[in-house]
């Protein structure tokens, strides 16, 4: 499976991140949200997608 490695390949992006409240679908900000994450997102939006799939290994 090949995808850029940008974050809106990511598949944390289906859910809304706690860290910083961007929506589902949505990149993540930063400096209260006047700058995209184009590249990566929180760890915390990782994790929380995680948290939400029964069948992922962390
Ligand atoms: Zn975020």
């Amino acid at each position: 499976m090949t995808a850029p490695d940008t974050a809106q390949s990511m598949p944390a992006l289906t859910v809304a991140c706690p860290a910083c409240g961007s929506p589902p679908g949505s990149l993540c900000t930063s400096h209260g949200g006047t700058r995209l994450r184009r590249s990566d997102v929180h760890q915390a939006r990782t994790k929380a997608f995680k948290a939400q799939q029964p069948t992922a290994t962390a």
